[in-house]
Formats: C-alpha cells, structure tokens, sequence
C-alpha cells in the first residue's frame, strides 16, 4: 500500500534518490554484465524497483545526474585570431574613451558676443592680427580661459586694451575697450568679464579687437583657435 499511495501522489519525488535506486538504473542503462549484481541488490531491497526507476528518470534534472554526462560538441571558432584583435582593438577604444571622459577639459567662454565684422589676415596692406565683434559700447568682454593679466591699460592703436596670459603660455589680447575690470597680476577665470565694448584707439566702431599668441609668440588665425576649444564665432 505504501508504494501505491508514494506513485500516485508523486510526493516521494522530491525526496532524495534512494543510492539502490541510482545503482539499478545505472545497471539497466547501460544493460551491463558487471553491474548485475548491482542490479540483483536492488531488486533484492526494492519490492518494486521498476516504479522507483521510472520516477527517478522523470525527475527534472535527471539529466544532470552523474550517470549521464553530456559532453558539447566540439566546434572550433573561425577566425579566432581576428576575432581577439577586434576585441583587444575595442577595448582601446573604450580604454581611450574612458581617459578622455575623466580627463578635465579647460573651461572655454567666447570673447564676446557680438557681430562678427573682420576676420584675421592683411587688410589694407598690413596684417589684421586678430578678429573683430562688434556691439554695444560697454558689451561685456571676457577672458576665453582661466589666466593671469599681464596688461590692463592704455595701448597704442588700441586705446586701452587688456591681455591676459593662459597656462599653456598663449596670451590672448583684448583691444579698444572703454572699460576695465581688471588689473595687472590678477588672477581670471574663463567667462569672466574683465572689460567692456568700446571705440578707443584705431577704430570706427565699437568693437572688440581680439587677438591669440600662442606661447606668447606670433598672432594666429583666432577663429580655428576658438573652434578647436568649441567655440564658434561666426
Ligand atoms: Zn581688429
């Protein structure tokens, strides 16, 4: 009775595989010789071994018992090698990526905002060392990156101007402007304002006369100057 009521129910399913039971299916798979003694202990403690061995193949996971190993197939990859360079390739990238993104960019503020009137290059026989931006007088100029002031004053051809040297050594030159907010040794931030839109010197309008020496040296085009710290002055 008890081996009826343990089928129908299925309850003896969830209990640990009697080790006879294991014994006897081992036996019966592979059908051979040397486990039928193996074979003949089990019946001998199991009044009904074939119930028990059915229900211990049914059982989820059976198929992960020791008795059947699953072994995967073999599959070569193709192109391995190339397929490792790819990865070892992407994870540069990313690696590179990674320090660009942690890596701190200067903060960058436009000169001013205004009307853009002359670009860089000769103008009337001379060279126009800088850009012009044009607007209302006392229109705020700011300093594009964090640097120090060397000169806040009076210039010739400029009137006034300020220049303000940033860490790499590139000064950038602020020309004609009608107000000054700062002086000589000061420290600037990027985007702050440290004069404002004026007509002073040779010029026929309020404008900002805006000139970038790198390394203190020669005037450059500040337009690819600019977008190359994203700004775009156009
Ligand atoms: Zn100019």
């Amino acid at each position: 009775m008890e081996q009826t009521q343990r089928v129908a129910g299925g309850k003896h399913r969830k209990q640990p595989t009697p080790a006879r039971s294991r014994i006897a299916f081992v036996a019966l798979a592979t059908g051979t010789v040397s486990t039928a003694g193996a074979t003949g202990v089990a019946l001998a403690n199991n009044a009904n071994p074939a119930i028990e061995l059915t229900a211990d193949a049914a059982q989820p996971g059976a198929e992960n018992s020791p008795q059947i190993l699953a072994i995967p197939e073999f599959k070569p990859m193709p192109n391995l090698g190339d397929q490792l360079n790819k990865a070892v390739e992407y994870s540069n990238v990313l690696a590179a990526a990674d320090v660009a993104a942690r890596t701190p960019k200067p903060k960058v503020h436009t000169p001013a905002e205004g009307a853009f009137t002359s670009g860089f290059g000769m103008r009337w026989g001379v060279l126009h060392a800088g850009i012009d931006i044009a607007n209302a007088t006392n229109t705020p100029i700011y300093s594009v990156l964090d640097g120090v002031v060397i000169d806040a004053g009076a210039a010739s051809g400029f009137g006034q101007w300020v220049r303000v040297q940033h860490e790499d050594g590139t000064i950038t030159v602020y020309g004609h402007v009608e107000t000054i907010n700062v002086s000589v040794g000061q420290k600037v931030a990027a985007g702050e304002q440290i004069a404002g839109m004026g007509n002073r010197g040779f010029s026929t309008g309020t404008h900002l006369h805006f000139e970038v020496h790198p390394n203190g040296g020669g005037p450059v085009d500040p337009i690819p100057w600019l977008a190359n710290l994203g700004i775009v002055i156009a």
